[in-house]
């Protein structure tokens, strides 16, 4: 397959001189969501980014920031991450030979994430606090030099995050007229709204849901409570007529169901905000909506095993066997 940086050189900060450090991300399945429509009331399309090589849309950005890296002669790459920029950190860095240093806020982190960075050797350091503490360190090692920052401040990652709206705006032959997506650390938001500008095909409205309790939420992905793109990412929900959609746990664990149950697209909890965003604040009747599914279900099993029907102990009987699965 090509490389999305090789897809859509011409629109990323790249020269011929950029190594390429791909693993195949992007072109992920823009699916319709024909019961998810129906339950409410619009057309609703469903933009599968856990089909990404680590599970979740941070490669888009990954393979572009860990690319100028190497560019420019780093020799390490370090990002602060509640789990999925480190997933996709620990990855790239492997992929192009040089060392990832992970700092994780700990015990915020969920189980699968964890396991991708420490599967492909990166260097997990758990730190005794919150994530701004361990996103203030990164930066500044960073400053003196010795390791690339590769978090969402890295501004290659929200230029390669773009490419989205790019494959939106392909598939549909238009922008939708509205776009909802989780709202964590707001660069995601902030580089579609880019993106779709980009694309030159209109920017539909963003609706960005984000988790009431931010900071003490099922939904780790989203689970931060100062956004470091706030400014940014809520202007350009403003400027294109959206709204952001504060939600209740409970929003968002409604909707991960109905995902998983009426479309059979296993997410994590956080994933499921773009469709909790819409069924609290429906669009117009036959709205064509694209809710960006962030990240992959088998990224926090545990969440799975402790929100979803567990399974039914039965004898190694026909006619238990039979009478339990009817
Ligand atoms: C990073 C992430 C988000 C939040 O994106 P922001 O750019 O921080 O707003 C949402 N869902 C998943 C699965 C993520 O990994």
């Amino acid at each position: 397959m090509v490389p999305l940086a090789e897809r859509y050189r011409d629109r990323l900060p790249l020269t011929g001189a950029t190594p390429i450090v791909s693993l195949g991300e992007g072109a992920t399945p823009l699916l319709p969501a024909p019961r998810l429509s129906e339950r409410i009331g619009v057309e609703v399309w469903l933009k599968w980014e856990g089909a990404n090589p680590t599970g979740s849309f941070k490669d888009r950005g990954m393979t572009v920031a860990v690319s100028k890296a190497l560019e420019e002669g780093a020799r390490a790459v370090v990002c602060a991450s509640t789990g999925n920029t480190a997933a996709s950190a620990a990855a790239y860095a492997a992929r192009a030979g040089i060392p990832a240093v992970i700092l994780q806020p700990a015990g915020a982190v969920a189980l699968g994430k964890v396991a991708q960075a420490r599967a492909v050797g990166a260097r997990l350091l758990e730190v005794r606090g919150s994530f701004e503490e361990a996103l203030a360190a990164a930066r500044e090692l960073a400053r003196r030099g010795t390791h690339a920052l590769v978090n969402s401040l890295n501004p290659h990652r929200l230029e390669g995050q773009k490419t989205a709206a790019f494959e939106i705006v392909e598939e549909l032959g238009a922008a939708p007229d509205v776009l909802a997506l989780p709202y964590g650390g707001g660069g995601n938001t902030r580089a579609y709204s880019v993106g779709f500008e980009e694309a030159g095909a209109g920017v539909p409205r963003i609706q960005a849901g984000e988790a009431a309790g931010r900071a003490a939420t099922v939904a780790t992905a989203i689970r931060i409570a100062e956004p470091a793109h706030r400014a940014e990412a809520e202007e350009a929900v403003a400027r294109s007529g959206g709204a952001v959609v504060s939600l209740m746990d409970e929003e968002i664990l409604a909707a991960w169901r109905e995902l998983a149950g009426l479309e059979g697209v296993f997410c994590e909890p956080a994933s499921a905000a773009g469709v909790a965003a819409i069924a609290k604040l429906p669009p117009e009747r036959g709205a064509r909506v694209v809710c960006v599914v962030t990240g992959h279900g088998l990224k926090d099993p545990e969440a799975a095993a402790r929100l979803a029907e567990a399974p039914v102990s039965v004898a190694a009987e026909l006619d238990a066997i039979a009478e339990a699965a009817a």
